[in-house]
């Protein structure tokens, strides 16, 4: 059999393709953070996790400058043997201070951040519990590990309870959930899941990187349950609020350490490059001395969300900058993501596997209102010609 025998048969992205309705590796040609320009023609980015604005904030700009200047533009290498900078080092512990947490570990990717930390930790013998709708780069992070692998129902803390019960007694248990999910915008329930935990010894990664910048002052899922310090340990990616590319673990010392020495994702791996080291170390810095920037993208996504709703538009439940909008199906979602690019609004077309249909929209702190009024108004002539179609009341 030919390995490659599949690469003839996937026709579905041609298809698309062909027919002029293919939404994904949008090419971009100019990118302001909350516009960017896309065949000549300026659009309103709804589909960016940069919540904080930060990318092109020049204070960040300008540190990741001078980083390239400083140390070049690789590490060409990893942290472990040639690639630590003294830069990735003060990184590790100003994140650390900021989430109120004793240490943290930088890794290249977040998702490289979620491969190490649970594979770093869980093996054959263990359990690694995750709930159904987690980030792609846990189910994967499980996969590695040899553990066995068990999902709950979204956010359920009686299904997690349920799944708990039925393991081994002597199994050591790793529990994964995101703090908010990248989908819908809900948060967790975090005290129930953690009490369940501590009910059957199970240990809890909380993947936070919705709700790093976003949730309480930027501190995240933790605060804003009043939890500081009760997960046993987080990740975080810096390509959302930080404007960075790159991402980290934090927790108790010793569980630092030993993924320092463990975790394969970052001792085989090159370290994040100096100038994304730079972006998400003083974008940090800008996220402690300005915190507005916070309350600002609640504010926008408000906006847009209490307008979609008088227009009788389905956004769901979300309470952060994330606002999913229900379609219907494949040709659907891709007809509705095209007209509104063509009335100067980018969103984000999902269809399965990746979670049910929707559109999936995220605002920033620099989106102003003349940006807002502009989606709301192109969902409004959408909407208006579509009477009973696609946006669901
Ligand atoms: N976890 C979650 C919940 C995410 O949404 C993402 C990115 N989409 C990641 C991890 C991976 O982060 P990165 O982009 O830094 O690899």
């Amino acid at each position: 059999m030919d390995i490659f025998e599949k690469v003839h048969s996937f026709t579905a992205a041609r298809d698309a393709m062909a027919a002029g309705l293919y939404p994904y590796f949008i090419v971009l040609d100019g990118h302001e953070g909350a516009e960017v320009r896309h065949r000549g023609r300026d659009l309103v980015m709804c589909g960016s996790n940069n919540y904080l604005g930060l990318t092109t904030d020049p204070r960040v700009k300008a540190a990741s400058r001078a980083a390239i200047d400083e140390f070049g533009t690789s590490c060409t290498g990893s942290r472990f043997l040639n690639g630590n900078l003294e830069l990735h080092e003060t990184l590790e512990r100003e994140l650390a201070e900021f989430c109120g947490r004793q240490d943290a570990l930088v890794f290249s990717t977040g998702y490289q951040a979620n491969l190490g930390a649970v594979s770093g930790l869980a093996g054959r013998g263990d359990v690694v519990l995750i709930d159904r709708a987690a980030h792609a780069s846990a189910i994967d992070a499980a996969a590695l590990s040899g553990a066995k692998v068990r999902t709950f129902r979204h956010d359920d803390p009686e299904s997690l309870r349920r799944q708990l019960r039925a393991c081994p007694p002597d199994a050591g248990k790793l529990v994964v959930v995101d703090g908010v999910y990248s989908m819908e915008g809900d948060i967790c329930s975090l005290p129930d899941l953690l009490s369940v935990c501590h009910e059957h010894g199970a240990r809890l990664i909380l993947d936070d990187a919705h709700g790093l910048g976003v949730l309480a002052d930027g501190r995240g899922t933790e605060s804003h349950f009043g939890l500081a310090d009760r997960v046993d340990l987080l990740t975080v990616t810096f390509s959302k609020s930080l404007a960075s590319v790159g991402g980290a673990v934090i927790g108790d010392a010793d569980v630092i350490h030993y993924l320092r020495h463990h975790a394969r994702s970052l001792i085989f791996s090159a370290s994040m490059s100096p100038a994304n080291t730079a972006a998400a170390l003083a974008a940090l810095r800008v996220l402690k001395e300005e915190p507005w920037r916070v309350d600002h993208v609640h504010e926008n996504a408000t906006y847009v969300r209490d307008g979609l709703r008088r227009m009788g538009v389905d956004v769901g439940a979300s309470s952060t900058p994330i606002l999913p909008v229900p379609t219907k199906d494949l040709l659907d979602t891709f007809g509705v993501w095209k007209s509104l690019l063509g009335k100067g609004v980018y969103v984000n077309p999902v269809v399965p596997p990746a979670a049910s249909y929707r559109l999936r929209m995220s605002f920033m702190a620099t989106h102003t209102v003349d940006h807002l009024d502009r989606v709301l108004s192109a969902f409004e002539s959408e909407f208006a010609s579509r009477p009973a179609a696609v946006l669901q009341a």
